[in-house]
């Protein structure tokens, strides 16, 4: 009989690097769960390219945001899978660029509510089924280089987010180690994905790839690769620690 393929939940992957991590984990041997907030073409055209590497693919439309929403995805892969044995917390949103004295209580409360609370229960989830199967887990956040950086005059908050996103990495990490369960971040650096015009700067990639050491952005590809080697066996030993995808920046 052949081993079960193991199964991947990627939230926010109907673009970018979720997307990338969905088409790099298919080829890998995952079946994978696949969530999106809006972009459903973009998540078909994912689960299609999955698909032909060989994955079984389940998508949920869901914003992390929304406790509700978390609790559908967890009932599909229930129902669906039956199990799961590595999470991408990818989901993530970045607001207009301003400075803090142009941010407001609305602003705060709902990037800390997607790219925080959302990404510790989407975890708590996860942790809670790794625990009872009994046999470990994977667990990749998706942090930025913002959370070194800061991005002041950009977008504070968001970096803050980001900083939160390490720390609980770290945590996390301690607490569920003894159970098999890893628990690391990716930070990446200047990407290019969508996130820049989402911000309303669309040239920023254009603008800063070439200030890094290396002199270029960075690809989904390439941050994929990144979280996929933390997820593998060749990062068995690896935990609480995180891998910064920034070309030096
Ligand atoms: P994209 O904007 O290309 O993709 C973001 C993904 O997250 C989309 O699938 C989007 O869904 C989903 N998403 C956004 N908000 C929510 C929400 N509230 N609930 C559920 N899903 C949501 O961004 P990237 O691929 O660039 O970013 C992915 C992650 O990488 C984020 O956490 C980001 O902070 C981080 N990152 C990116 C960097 C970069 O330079 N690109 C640098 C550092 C970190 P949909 O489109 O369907 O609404």
């Amino acid at each position: 009989m052949s081993t079960p393929r193991p199964v991947c939940l990627i939230t926010g992957a109907s673009a970018g690097i979720g997307a990338a991590c969905a088409e790099l984990a298919a080829r890998r041997g995952y079946d994978l769960l696949l969530t999106y907030r809006r972009d459903a073409t973009g998540a078909a055209a994912v689960r299609a390219k999955a698909e032909a590497a060989g994955a079984r693919v389940v998508l949920v439309q869901a914003d992390v945001a929304e406790p509700a929403d978390i609790d559908r995805i967890f009932a599909t892969l229930d129902a669906d899978f039956g199990r799961i044995d590595a999470l991408v917390n990818n989901a993530g949103a970045i607001d207009t660029i301003a400075r803090l004295t142009d941010m407001d209580h609305a602003r705060l409360t709902r990037i800390f509510a997607v790219n925080v609370i959302g990404a510790m229960l989407v975890a708590k989830a996860a942790v809670q089924r790794m625990e009872a199967q009994g046999s470990g887990g994977n667990i990749v956040n998706i942090s930025s280089a913002a959370a070194r950086l800061g991005s002041g005059g950009q977008f504070v908050d968001y970096a803050a987010t980001k900083g939160a996103i390490d720390t609980f990495t770290k945590g996390l990490s301690d607490e569920v180690a003894p159970n098999g369960i890893r628990v690391n971040a990716v930070r990446p650096g200047i990407i290019k994905t969508d996130i820049h015009g989402k911000a309303g700067a669309a040239e920023r990639v254009d603008e800063l790839g070439p200030m890094t050491p290396m002199r270029r952005s960075g690809s989904a590809a390439e941050v994929a690769a990144s979280v996929l080697y933390l997820m593998s066996d060749d990062a068995s030993y690896v935990t609480g620690t995180f891998l910064d995808v920034t070309g030096g920046r």
